[in-house]
């Protein structure tokens, strides 16, 4: 048994902890990244908001997956119920305030890729551990885990990336809210015949979004939320029927579609824990929020963990703190808590308002999308605060170093 003394220890390689850990190392913080296999069998892609591009272009790994990237100039959203009131169809222009892109849209493989490989490049600040953490043991100077393969690493603060069922989360003592939805999320990627102009098409059904999101060429990825007994039918068809289905339900906007492999069936769930740090732990990513797949704001929200977490171990780093005293998991706790929870409440008030017959919703919502259509300052406020959230900007989401 060998033990290992860090002055960070990151519990998970997703995309979240290895961003965290590239982003301390990269500024001189002793960090290990104690990491599992990731699952093999991730056919999905994340869109990545401007910031978050920034971000990860700051830290060197955004240029080793740039090229995998599309950019997505457009966003349109219609109204694809047969409601009464239904709303208005809505386009946001990233050209009207002045950016050539809101985001890029990547396979969640070649980003991780990207990110793994940065990491490893980083040997000298950044040691990789590839086993599990098994317990985590914390006192008032440390914390200590025992890793599935029998060492120990100890360090002044954990941070916790391990995802929605964390371990971490637990050896803290946090406890989570989790709310599922009577949805189910199925993804897909797809070759089409008509060029999607860097445009994403988000449809608004009375089940749930129905998202296309370009992909490099004449590919984008598929985001279909509905209700489980349509996506157990769904599950059903084989690749030719599947195709035909997803066609009718795009209106054949890009023409024919052909199926890429890779199908993937997500339960639609919320769960936010309530605290985002203690004893010596400090939970990013989705161990510390998990939102349903609607609006691109999961990894996002997790990045912006990333990035915040890391700016406040560093600060407190050079002025001499303990980074995983109490006064720093008590800062990162109050810079996170707003952000996590406007985003988290944005999310599920669309949702409902997409699941609800309820007449004032209905009307709400078609005034919200009329004002936006129609006034501009208001659009373009939306769309700034789309790309770069007022209550979280720290310098990484800047495309500053720390
Ligand atoms: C259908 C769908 C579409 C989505 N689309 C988008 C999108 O477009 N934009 C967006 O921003 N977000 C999106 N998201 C959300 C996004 O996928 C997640 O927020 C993101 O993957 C979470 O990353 P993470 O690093 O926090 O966790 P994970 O990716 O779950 O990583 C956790 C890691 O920890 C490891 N681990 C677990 N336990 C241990 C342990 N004990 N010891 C060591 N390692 C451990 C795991 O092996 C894994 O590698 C989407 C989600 C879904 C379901």
């Amino acid at each position: 048994m060998s033990m290992l003394k860090t002055e960070v220890a990151v519990v998970g390689g997703g995309p979240a902890g290895l961003t965290a850990a590239l982003a301390l190392a990269n500024a001189g913080i002793k960090t290990a990244l104690i990491t599992k296999s990731p699952p093999q069998d991730d056919h999905r892609t994340t869109f990545l908001l401007l910031a978050s591009v920034s971000a990860l272009q700051a830290l060197g790994a955004w240029q080793r997956c740039e090229r995998q990237a599309a950019a997505l100039r457009r966003m349109r959203i219609v109204d694809d119920t047969a409601r009464l009131l239904r709303t208005p169809e809505l386009t946001f222009d990233a050209a009207e305030i002045g950016l050539e892109a809101f985001g890029y849209n990547v396979h969640n493989r070649d980003l991780l890729n990207a990110l793994d490989e940065t990491a490893r490049d980083l040997n000298a600040s950044l040691v990789r551990i590839d086993s599990g953490a098994q317990t985590i043991v914390t006192n008032e100077h440390e914390a200590t885990v025992a890793l599935e393969n029998g060492d120990e690493v100890s360090a002044r603060l954990v941070i916790a990336a391990d995802g929605r069922r964390s371990l971490c989360r637990s050896a803290a003592g946090i406890e989570s809210d989790v709310h599922g939805y009577p949805q189910t999320a199925l993804t897909f990627n797809l070759s089409h015949v008509r060029a999607h102009d860097n445009t994403s098409t988000e449809f608004h059904s009375p089940q749930g979004p129905f998202t296309l999101v370009p992909l490099p060429g004449r590919k984008s990825s598929l985001v279909f939320v509905s209700d489980p007994a349509t996506a157990e039918s769904m599950a059903e068809l084989d690749d030719s029927a599947l195709a035909g289905e997803l066609e009718r339900r795009a209106h054949s906007i890009l023409g024919k579609f052909t199926l890429e492999p890779g199908r993937g069936v997500f339960a639609l769930t919320m769960q936010t824990a309530r605290r985002f740090a203690s004893a010596r732990i400090a939970l990013i990513g989705e161990a510390a929020h998990v939102l349903p797949p609607i609006g691109a704001q999961g990894l996002n929200l997790g990045l912006r963990d990333a990035a915040t977490v890391a700016e406040i171990v560093v600060d407190a780093r050079r002025a001499g703190q303990d980074v995983g005293g109490d006064a720093v998991l008590e800062r990162y706790d109050t810079a996170r808590r707003p952000d996590v929870t406007s985003r988290t409440l944005a999310v599920d008030t669309l949702n409902r308002t997409l699941l609800s017959d309820f007449l004032p919703l209905q009307a709400a919502k078609q005034l919200s999308f009329f004002l936006m259509r129609t006034v501009g300052p208001l659009r373009r406020a939306a769309m700034r605060e789309g790309v770069s959230p007022a209550l979280s900007q720290p310098r990484l989401m800047r495309g500053e170093t720390l």
